[in-house]
């Protein structure tokens, strides 16, 4: 079988962790089975569409590095399918349920639907939900509602729903599942009195266009799917195969949502999140792979991906565990790739420079400084936000600590000034491209002084770093250089001696 999957996502804000995991799945099945992976914008519902929306999922799918393949005009990015292009092929659909007996126009105003649906108590959704409806319209003639219709009176077109009887459909997940038709909505609006498609018309007619052979989606849509079956079956379609996702949950049990923590990607981009790490830790929500394995890369989940190994129950997010993969996944790369990765967020913090394009435009020196640097923070970076305060002593000064800060325990400011000069002594000498022979003559020094090496060294590191605990000193030294770095003890020293 040619796998056809998609994902739909309605643009009606920004792609969140959910969504993307759904669209992950998606696009690892596809892989994994040779087959297309299609984007589809199920922009039907124009009163919370924003242009942003749409953008922000082309930058998500970019920054993730995921494609889609196939598109109404050319493959590739930025052509996706569109629901608003396609208006008038669900009205033609809508209409032909309508000859074929299945579908009906019905004429209640909305006044009447709104007493009907607050009797029923329903709850207000962003679509004309038929709860409380009581079919009134489903048995008018078809030929004298037609004749309304010809005439300009408005209309919606409403699916019939069996009034007996079950719908039944197999889960790949949950197995078979079984639904009382009397507990589907009572004949669900399919086109608005606009001619707009709900989105159950949409969805199904192009699943059914597009050739989908799985639809994987989020298990908040399997109340619906007996409805979309019914319509399968009313055009006489065979309907693709259904798989509906765990849902991703926080800590506490509840569906993951803002109270847990970041669950927009924008959000997991600008707090230095790798993509890698955020697509293995997804992946692995709820999915397993290989045994005592966890670094993947999107290509191996792509090849490893199997339906059989996705778990029924819920997965809760665990943003320790993603933490985790982000600093592995910063370790991974190396230091072109990395300087690469951490360049936006110096330039943020105004450490390098920026071009007319507001892209990060490193001059010549901060660019060696940026590359330099990155074997002494990689170990220590957590995130990519980490770097700009972690590397700014080497771009800048840093501000004076306060005296206490450079006084060693048991030690007094003068032996600290005194240790201070020694080591503005011993640096000139050193090569600072043999970092063990530049500790060596410092502990030589240390000892003939009668001072402990870790005593020489602690002022010298909050001079030239401005703190206790900092990355590799002799290297930091190396990439400030001399002249800077005696200044910088120089001006320790007059501290201490005011
Ligand atoms: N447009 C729906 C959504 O926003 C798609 C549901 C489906 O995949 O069928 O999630």
């Amino acid at each position: 079988m040619d796998v056809r999957v998609r994902y739909a996502p309605s643009p009606t804000g920004n792609q969140h962790i959910g969504g993307v995991r759904t669209a992950l799945i998606n696009y690892l099945f596809a892989r994994s089975q040779g087959g297309t992976f299609i984007l589809r914008l199920e922009d039907t519902d124009r009163t919370r569409y924003a242009d942003e929306y749409v953008r922000n999922l082309y930058d998500t799918f970019a920054w993730l590095g995921f494609y889609w393949d196939e598109g109404p005009d050319v493959g590739g990015p930025y052509a996706p399918y569109v629901q608003s292009e396609r208006f008038a092929l669900y009205q033609e659909h809508a209409e032909k349920l309508v000859a074929m007996g299945r579908a009906y126009y019905c004429f209640c105003g909305e006044e009447r639907l709104a007493k009907l649906h607050a009797d029923a108590q329903g709850e207000g959704g962003d679509e004309p939900s038929s709860f409380g409806y009581d079919r009134r319209c489903r048995n008018l003639d078809p030929a004298e509602a037609a004749a309304r219709v010809a005439a300009g009176e408005r209309a919606v077109i409403r699916l019939k729903i069996p009034l007996e009887g079950t719908t039944k459909f197999h889960d790949a997940l949950l197995g078979d599942i079984e639904w009382r038709n009397a507990d589907v909505s009572p004949d669900p609006v399919l086109l608005k009195s606009d001619g707009f498609p709900t989105y159950h018309l949409a969805n199904v007619v192009d699943d059914h266009l597009m050739h989908i052979t799985h639809v994987m989606r989020a298990q908040e849509w399997i109340s619906s799917t007996p409805m979309h079956i019914l319509m399968y079956e009313a055009f006489g379609w065979e309907p693709p195969r259904f798989c509906h996702l765990p849902m991703v949950l926080g800590q506490d049990g509840s569906k993951l949502s803002k109270r847990h923590g970041a669950t927009s990607l924008n959000e997991f981009r600008k707090n230095g999140y790798l993509p890698e790490a955020l697509i293995n830790y997804v992946a692995h929500l709820g999915c397993s792979y290989e045994e005592g394995r966890e670094i993947f890369s999107l290509e191996e989940l792509s090849r490893l991906f199997r339906i059989e190994k996705l778990n029924k129950a819920s997965a809760v997010f665990d943003y320790a565990k993603l933490e985790w993969y982000n600093g592995q996944y910063i370790r991974m790369k190396d230091d072109a790739a990395l300087a690469e990765l951490v360049l936006p967020f110096l330039a943020d913090a105004g450490l390098v420079g920026r071009g007319e394009d507001g892209m990060p435009r490193p001059t010549a020196e901060e660019s060696a400084l940026v590359h330099g640097a990155m074997p002494l923070v990689r170990e220590r970076l957590k995130f990519l936000t980490d770097a700009a305060p972690m590397m700014r002593y080497l771009f800048e000064e840093p501000e004076l600590p306060a005296k206490d800060e450079f006084i060693p325990k048991k030690l007094d400011a003068a032996r600290t000034a005194e240790l201070l000069t020694l080591s503005a002594t011993l640096l000139p000498g050193c090569d600072l491209a043999d970092i063990h022979g530049c500790e060596a003559a410092f502990r030589a020094a240390a000892d003939a002084a009668g001072a402990k090496f870790g005593d020489l060294m602690m002022p010298l590191r909050v001079a030239v770093t401005g703190s206790r605990v900092s990355p590799p000193l002799f290297e930091s030294i190396r990439l400030i250089g001399l002249k800077q770095t005696l200044a910088r003890v120089e001006r320790a020293r007059a501290l201490l001696a005011s």
